[in-house]
């Protein structure tokens, strides 16, 4: 076996023709291919054509730089012969064009971050696989869906046609390439294809996918006449940057194939936000929401942003610069009039005109997003399955934003009988009891967990809302939250409940009695529990439970301390609150033991017990299991019952 990438030792010149082996992840990709994707088989078409497309958009970018790449053929197009009688298909542009060297790697390796994540995300699942490799961008590779032998010929713009490059691969591992003379510039691939896959051979069927999958890409795509050996072109293509035309011209339709050409996604776009901004500022945005999260939406590396446009030249893919962070999921073009074309990605970071864009889309976003939520219900929800914990982020780092962003948050509820996030701030407000003046809410490791929890029986009985929040993000999120509509937000496991006008007289004398009664064995508790509490004291949240714990107001909690120790960052533990229903019989209990030993061994217990029931914890768990045994030995020898 020859290794990855480099040809055989070779004793000819540089020129002759040698084979090489595909990058491992290539073959993978190629296997997944042809052996899995069954379904939207024709996207091929759309890949290569886009292929197409950004090698004209390449070259036209060059030549801003030198003229002279243009001159042999000023006018850049796309041109597709169908030839029945052969099998094949040959798509051709006389964009930029590849060397010998770049046609080795760009058609023999995956550059793309995330491939690995890629190859992990598949779970053998065919459905799904076809549905990735959609979202992964398969681009050239795609051809082998089709055609059992792909051939490409191509010359760089700029090189004589001596130095030509003929590529070409029956998809077993290996490519070859030789050095060839090619008179025109840029690239022809020529598919011959499969037996199952003659359809595309058929003038009249490739006509229809180029409308339906890529009508709107800027350059003319052009194929021989209909009728009896026909020699003359036509163009088959509306050949117009979508975005540059007024809505008004542009169907839903057009719309969702746009997107689907951009994004390289089989499934339609949830919604979109097409612009034109003129006046000091001049540009055109044209936005999309995505219905499904692609697969490596939490990777740093992965690629984001928009495709940019100057003056409709085509700058970059990718431009981060024009979105928030938070915003990553959106896709989409910007074309700005007034930036330079030589604009590169450091400029744009620094450029306050580009500032000033991202947040005039910014905007546009979260008023997309209001509309659909207020429209559109249910595909609001699936937006927020997919992207609403991206959207979180936004709220601390988005300051400006934050009162936009309030509406659209969704969460999960004591007031929803399942755990889907379906309840926004509004519907709490209009549900708030007469003189109800918090919006409650409990963080835990689940919504599970945070529907169980203690700290929020009482508020449960007394039929008190409460959200429910379980996301990594939420405790730093829900950090940053003030008010809504003038309403504090309150974490029910913290301080005090806060109940104010909600509080009767007759629940202040009963807790002033039952306080009065307990102080003694809240002493005792402190006493026994020393420095691993900061205070016992009556609760006022608990019904069902005999004890919880209670952070201050500002204390870190212990699972967001956890996780910040564990990316490395120290932060000291806080001291929390132990507070004990005096009403339970197992307070009750402790209150009438008498031996300090016992008393210490119980009250240990109940702080352990809070501590795991708020996913804590314990510091020695061997000893937590041999004090619950001698208790539960205790209770099970015949005179000595516990209770
Ligand atoms: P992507 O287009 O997403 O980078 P592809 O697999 O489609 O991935 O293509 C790999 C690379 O091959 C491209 O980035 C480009 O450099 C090169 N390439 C493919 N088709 C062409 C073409 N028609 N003209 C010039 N270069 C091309």
């Amino acid at each position: 076996m020859e290794s990855e990438h480099k040809p055989r030792p070779n004793p000819e010149p540089a020129s002759a023709r040698q084979t090489h082996g595909f990058q491992a992840e290539v073959r993978e990709l190629l296997k997944l291919m042809i052996h899995s994707l069954y379904s939207h088989r024709e996207i091929f078409l759309r890949e290569l054509l886009s292929n197409a497309s950004d090698a004209c958009d390449r070259l036209r970018f060059a030549a801003i730089a030198d003229a002279a790449l243009l001159a042999e053929e000023p006018e850049l197009a796309i041109r597709i012969d169908a030839d029945p009688s052969a099998g094949t298909l040959t798509i051709t542009d006389n964009g930029i064009g590849m060397t010998r060297e770049e046609a080795i790697a760009n058609l023999g390796t995956i550059a793309r971050s995330g491939t690995a994540e890629f190859f992990r995300s598949l779970s053998g699942d065919e459905q799904k696989a076809s549905q990735l490799i959609g979202q992964f961008g398969v681009g050239f590779y795609s051809a082998f869906i089709v055609a059992e032998r792909v051939e490409v010929r191509s010359r760089k713009a700029g090189v004589p046609a001596q130095a030509g490059v003929r590529w070409e691969s029956g998809a077993d591992g290996e490519f070859t390439v030789e050095t060839v003379t090619q008179p025109a510039r840029g690239t022809a691939v020529t598919l011959h294809l499969k037996a199952d896959a003659r359809e595309f051979a058929d003038a009249l069927r490739v006509r229809g996918l180029i409308r339906r999958y890529s009508d709107h890409i800027g350059f003319a795509v052009r194929m021989r006449k209909e009728g009896e050996a026909s020699l003359e072109y036509e163009v088959v293509n509306q050949a117009k940057a979508l975005w540059t035309l007024p809505r008004t011209q542009i169907s839903d339709e057009e719309y969702r194939q746009f997107y689907q050409y951009l994004a390289h996604d089989f499934a339609d776009p949830l919604a979109w936000s097409h612009n034109k901004v003129e006046g000091k500022r001049e540009y055109i945005s044209l936005l999309y929401l995505p219905a499904r999260a692609p697969f490596d939406l939490w990777q740093r590396e992965a690629a984001r942003g928009l495709k940019l446009y100057v003056r409709r030249v085509f700058i970059m893919d990718d431009a981060e610069q024009f979105l928030p962070l938070y915003l990553r999921f959106v896709k989409g073009v910007v074309d700005c009039s007034d930036l330079p074309l030589n604009i590169s990605r450091e400029l744009l970071q620094q450029d306050p005109e580009v500032e000033a864009i991202r947040g005039g889309l910014a905007k546009r976003v979260l008023d997309l997003l209001a509309r659909l939520a207020k429209d559109e219900p249910q595909k609001y929800a699936t937006f927020w399955k997919e992207f609403g914990a991206v959207l979180k982020e936004g709220i601390a780092q988005d300051l400006p934003n934050q009162g936009a962003l309030l509406p659209l948050l969704r969460f999960a509820s004591t007031h929803a009988s399942d755990n889907d996030p379906s309840v926004s701030l509004g519907d709490y407000l209009a549900r708030m009891q007469s003189g109800q003046e918090r919006i409650y809410y409990v963080i835990a490791e689940t919504l599970e967990a945070a529907r169980a929890s203690p700290a929020i029986e009482r508020l449960k009985e007394r039929g008190l809302e409460v959200l429910l929040l379980a996301e990594r993000i939420d405790e730093w999120v829900m950090g940053q939250l003030e008010t809504y509509e003038g309403k504090r937000f309150k974490d029910a496991a913290r301080g005090d409940l806060e109940l104010g006008a909600l509080a009767s007289d007759a629940d202040r004398q009963q807790h002033d009695a039952q306080l009065k009664e307990s102080k003694g064995l809240l002493k005792r508790i402190k006493d026994a529990l020393g420095e691993r509490i900061s205070e016992a004291r009556l609760s006022e949240r608990l019904r069902e439970s005999p004890a919880c714990l209670v952070l201050g107001e500002h204390d870190l909690p212990e699972r967001m301390r956890r996780i910040l120790a564990a990316a490395g960052q120290k932060t000291p533990q806080a001291r929390p609150l132990l507070e004990v229903n005096v009403g339970h019989p197992l307070i009750r209990y402790l209150d009438g033991l008498t031996d300090p030993a016992q008393f210490s061994e119980l009250a240990q217990l109940l702080y352990e017990q809070a501590l795991l029931t708020e996913g804590g914890q314990l510091a020695n768990a061997p000893e937590y299991v041999q004090r619950l045994n001698r208790l539960l030995v205790r209770l099970a020898a015949p005179q000595g019952a516990v209770c």
